[in-house]
């Protein structure tokens, strides 16, 4: 025990990125529910380098302490394992709310949580910004428009969903959570924000969260069938995870409180997506249809017009590049955990 004591003592000091020094007037204590997820590990990631302290509460439901990792011990960087379904008191200056599961499967997988996480934690979240006049982001979805029968998608639109469907848990969930900011906003003067996330990939992506990319990904990686469910004729718009953290931080700092649209304008069939991964990733993968997903929305894309007015906000990465590192994300995760298997 001596020898590990001394081993601890005399080891070097972490390592961090650095951070912006920022005096007590411009640092802000920043709340981020869901930190430890896919987009929110990467909000901490800017938060901190921009000099801000930063509080992370999570469930670990579908995040991992991996992904923050890098700023545990740094000195402004906090990790706290809490169900933003509890109430939760701390003292912050700025919410960006995430907690909530986002992929299909697993959103699907405790619907009733699904909910309780978007209402009672929603509630609870504004009761807390409410307490302490915190600004408060909500991480909205494109699923609030459902199967739109607009296209593009504008905000004005007030959506296409069905209530009682597998997918209703979150889409109703998320609109029920935008409502609640609303509310809070006119009767108790909460200043909140809300952002129309549309589908975003990247680096931290969950391997096996069921979505499209990952899917994708490792099915080419694997060499495996690529699964198209139904004819693939169904399209979608992709951004990469930085340009959503470089909106969603804009936001904040704007002074508009209607919601914004958040995602990258150039769509796709799913189809097409399939060819574009096999090609990127080579190998030998055959891309194959099979059922189709009920109620699956046949066509998105985000009208961003808002967001480039109001924000000087639009997405910069290609698909192409963003797809590569995704990729090569995916490839060192698959050897990380072949290692662990051998081991
Ligand atoms: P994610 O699953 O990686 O992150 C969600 C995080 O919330 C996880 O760390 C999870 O453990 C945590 N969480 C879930 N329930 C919780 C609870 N009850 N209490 C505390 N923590 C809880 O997903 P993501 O892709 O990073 O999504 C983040 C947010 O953005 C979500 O609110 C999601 O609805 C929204 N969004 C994401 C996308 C996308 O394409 N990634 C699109 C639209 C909206
Ligand atoms: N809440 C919280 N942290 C706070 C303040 C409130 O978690 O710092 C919770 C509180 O437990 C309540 C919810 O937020 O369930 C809504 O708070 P609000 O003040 O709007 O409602 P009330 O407490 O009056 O029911
Ligand atoms: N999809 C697919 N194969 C898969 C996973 C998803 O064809 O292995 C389709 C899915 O039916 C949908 C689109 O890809 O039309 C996007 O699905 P995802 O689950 O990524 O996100 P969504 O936008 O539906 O929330």
């Amino acid at each position: 025990l001596e020898e590990q004591i001394r081993s601890l003592q005399t080891s070097t000091p972490r390592k961090y990125r650095k951070v912006k020094y920022l005096n007590y007037k411009n640092r802000k204590r920043i709340l981020i529910t869901g930190g430890a997820g896919f987009v929110g590990s990467h909000l901490v990631d800017d938060l901190m380098v921009q000099g801000h302290e930063v509080i992370v509460v999570d469930n670990f439901f579908t995040g991992r302490k991996r992904n923050v990792e890098h700023w545990l011990g740094h000195e402004n960087f906090e990790l706290i394992h809490h169900d933003i379904v509890n109430p939760l008191f701390i003292e912050i200056d700025e919410i960006y709310h995430l907690a909530s599961p986002a992929s299909p499967p697993h959103y699907m997988y405790n619907p009733v949580k699904t909910i309780k996480t978007n209402t009672m934690g929603t509630i609870n979240v504004l009761g807390l910004a409410k307490r302490v006049m915190a600004k408060v982001l909500i991480a909205s979805t494109s699923e609030v428009y459902g199967d739109p029968t607009v296209h593009p998608q504008p905000e004005t639109y007030w959506g296409h969903v069905n209530p009682i469907g597998p997918r209703a848990c979150y889409d109703e969930g998320k609109r029920v959570s935008e409502t609640l900011s609303y509310a809070y906003a006119k009767q108790e003067k909460v200043q909140v924000r809300v952002a129309r996330i549309f589908n975003t990939y990247g680096p931290r992506m969950h391997m096996n969260d069921g979505r499209v990319v990952s899917n994708f990904i490792l099915q080419a990686l694997r060499n495996e069938t690529i699964t198209v469910y139904g004819n693939g004729k169904q399209t979608r718009s992709f951004q990469y995870v930085s340009d959503l953290v470089d909106g969603m931080i804009a936001l904040m700092g704007s002074n508009f409180t209607q919601p914004v649209n958040l995602g990258n304008p150039v769509e796709q069939t799913i189809g097409e997506f399939a060819e574009i991964i096999k090609q990127l990733v080579g190998g030998p993968s055959v891309i194959k249809q099979t059922k189709a997903m009920e109620d699956d929305p046949q066509r998105r894309k985000p009208d961003i017009t808002r967001a480039r007015q109001y924000l000087q906000w639009e997405p910069k990465v290609p698909l192409e590049t963003g797809l590569q590192r995704t990729i090569s994300y995916f490839r060192n995760e698959l050897a990380r955990s072949d290692r662990f298997q051998e081991s």
